[in-house]
C-alpha cells in the first residue's frame, strides 16, 4: 500500500511541478514514506535522514517530509528530535501535500498533518490522474482496519475501516488499463472487508472482468473473518482472478487466534480453504504467520507447524511477534527469545521445503505468464505466472505486456526460468 501511496504522492506534487529523481543529491523535496507494523521503523527514519543530512552537508537543505505510518504514530516525537523534519503527513492527510510543500517555502513553519479522515483524502485523489503505467499496477480499493488484532498498529495508524466508491474504483482501473496495465492488484488492509452501498468486493471483481485490455486481477490482503460466501464464488466464476490466494492466519492454535482477538478457529480457516478449492481446484494459498505470540506453547506452535504442512502455502511470512507500543498485546509477557528464534527457524525451514517442493516439480510443466519488462541490457525478459512466481526467458520478441505459454527449465529460490513456447507446441504438451 505505502507503494500505491508513494506513487499517488508523485502524481499529486506533479501538479506543483515536482517530478521523482533516482538521485538523492539532486532533490529538493525528501519524502520518506514509512510502515509501522514491525518495530525498529523509527529508526529506520532516523537512519535515513541521517543519508540525507550527509548528502546535503554543506548544501542548502532539502524539504523532508516524513510520510506514513510512523508520521502517524510517532510525529511529534519525531519532529521534536529531529529538527531537520519539515513536515509530518499522515496516511490519510497525505492529499494536501502541495500545500504543505509551498507553506514550508513560503514561510519556513513546520507542519505535524495527522488527520484520520480517509473520504477527504481520496475525494481529492479521484482529481488526479494515476499516472502508473506499469504492467502491474496496486490499486486501493479499502482502508483502515477495525478487528483490532491485539498485536497490530493497523487500527491506529490507518484509522477506520472505509471502502472507496464502486465508480471511483472503476474510473482509475479504466485509466491505469488505458495507461497501459494489463494487470491490477486490489489493495485494502481487509481487502475483503469492502462494502459500498453493499456492493462487496465480489461485485467490483465481476465489474473490473469487463475492463477489455484486463487481463489478470488479485486483491490482498483478505481476512478470514470477511470471506463471505459470494467472494468464495467469484473464485470459481471470474476467469480474470487469478488463482493464488494470500489468507494470513498468523497461527495454526485457535487459542492463540482467540488471544490474538482473530475471531475465527482453525477449523472455520479450513473449511475456507475447503470451498474455495471445491470452487476453483486449482487455487494455492500464501499466508503471514506470527511466531511466538505471548503465551504460545509448545503444543501451539506444533498446531502451527501441522497447518503449514496441511495446507502447503506455496508462500509463507513469518515474523517473530513484535511488542507494538499502544496494543493490547504490547505489554504481555514475551516468550523467551532464545526460544522464539529457535521457533522462527524451525518454521521458515518447514515453509521453505513446501516451496522447494512446489518449484521443483514445476520443472518441465507449462506456465503461463505476464511479461512485466525487459531486462536492461539483455534479450531477457521478466514476468509473473498465475501464482505471482517470477519467471525469466530469454526473446528476441519484445514480450512487455503479453501472456505467453512457458516451458519451466530451472529455477531457484526466487526465479523460475524458461522458453516461450508456440501454440503447437503448447498444445501437443497438453496432449
Ligand atoms: N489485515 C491483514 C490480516 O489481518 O491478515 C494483515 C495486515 S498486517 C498489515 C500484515 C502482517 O503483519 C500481519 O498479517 C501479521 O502477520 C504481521 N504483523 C502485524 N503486527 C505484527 C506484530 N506486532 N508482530 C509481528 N508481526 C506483525
Ligand atoms: Fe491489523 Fe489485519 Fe488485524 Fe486489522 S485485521 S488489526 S490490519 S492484523
Amino acid at each position: 500500500m505505502n507503494e500505491y501511496d508513494s506513487n499517488r504522492i508523485l502524481d499529486l506534487t506533479k501538479k506543483i511541478n515536482y517530478t521523482s529523481t533516482n538521485n538523492i543529491k539532486e532533490a529538493d523535496c525528501y519524502v520518506l514514506n514509512t510502515c509501522h507494523i514491525r518495530e525498529k521503523a523509527t529508526d529506520k527514519v532516523y537512519h535515513d535522514i541521517g543519508r540525507v543530512k550527509k548528502e546535503f552537508r554543506n548544501k542548502k537543505k532539502p524539504i523532508v517530509l516524513i510520510a506514513g505510518c510512523v508520521a502517524q504514530a510517532e510525529g511529534d516525537i519525531l519532529l521534536e528530535r529531529e529538527k531537520y523534519i519539515d513536515a509530518i503527513v499522515g496516511p490519510q492527510s497525505y492529499h494536501e501535500i502541495n500545500k504543505i510543500i509551498l507553506s514550508i517555502k513560503d514561510k519556513d513553519k513546520k507542519i505535524n498533518l495527522t488527520e484520520f479522515e480517509a473520504i477527504e483524502k481520496f475525494d481529492e485523489l479521484k482529481l488526479t490522474k494515476n499516472s502508473n503505467s506499469k504492467i502491474s499496477s496496486f490499486l486501493t480499493i479499502q482502508e483502515g482496519c477495525d478487528k483490532f488484532c491485539k498485536f497490530c498498529v493497523v487500527p491506529y495508524t490507518r484509522g477506520p475501516e472505509y471502502s472507496r466508491p464502486l465508480s471511483e474504483i472503476i474510473s482509475e482501473a479504466n485509466q491505469l488499463v488505458y495507461n497501459g496495465s494489463r494487470e491490477i492488484i486490489l489493495l485494502g488492509q481487509n481487502v475483503n472487508a469492502y462494502n459500498f452501498k453493499n456492493k462487496r468486493l465480489s461485485d467490483l471483481l465481476y465489474l473490473l472482468s469487463e475492463i477489455k485490455n484486463l487481463q489478470r486481477i488479485r486483491y490482498t490482503t483478505s481476512h478470514p473473518k470477511d470471506f463471505t460466501l459470494d467472494l468464495i464464488e467469484a473464485h470459481g466464476k471470474c476467469a480474470k482472478l487469478m488463482p493464488l490466494l494470500h489468507l494470513p492466519v498468523q497461527s495454526g492454535s485457535t487459542k492463540i487466534l482467540k488471544n490474538m482477538n482473530r475471531n475465527h478457529s482453525i477449523k472455520q480457516y479450513l473449511e475456507i480453504i475447503n470451498r474455495l478449492k471445491e470452487k476453483n481446484s486449482s487455487i494455492k494459498f500464501s499466508s503471514d504467520f506470527i511466531i511466538a505470540y505471548p503465551g504460545e506453547t509448545k503444543d501451539d506452535f506444533e498446531k502451527t507447524i501441522s497447518l503449514v504442512k496441511e495446507v502447503g502455502f506455496i508462500n509463507s511470512y513469518s515474523f517473530i511477534f513484535s511488542p507494538r507500543p499502544g496494543t493490547p498485546a504490547g505489554n504481555l509477557q514475551e516468550v523467551d527469545s532464545k526460544i522464539a528464534k529457535e521457533r522462527l527457524f524451525i518454521f521458515q525451514h518447514i515453509a521453505d521445503e513446501i516451496k522447494k517442493n512446489y518449484r521443483k516439480k514445476l520443472i518441465n510443466s507449462n506456465a503461463k505468464v505476464l511479461f512485466e519488462n525487459k531486462i536492461k541490457n539483455e534479450n531477457k525478459f521478466f514476468g509473473r505466472d498465475e501464482y505471482f512466481n517470477s519467471v525469466i526467458v530469454n526473446s528476441r520478441e519484445d514480450l512487455t505486456g503479453k501472456i505467453r505459454n512457458v516451458k519451466i527449465n530451472q529455477c531457484n529460490q526466487n526465479t523460475l526460468f524458461g522458453e516461450v513456447i508456440t501454440d503447437t507446441q503448447h498444445k501437443e504438451h497438453a496432449a
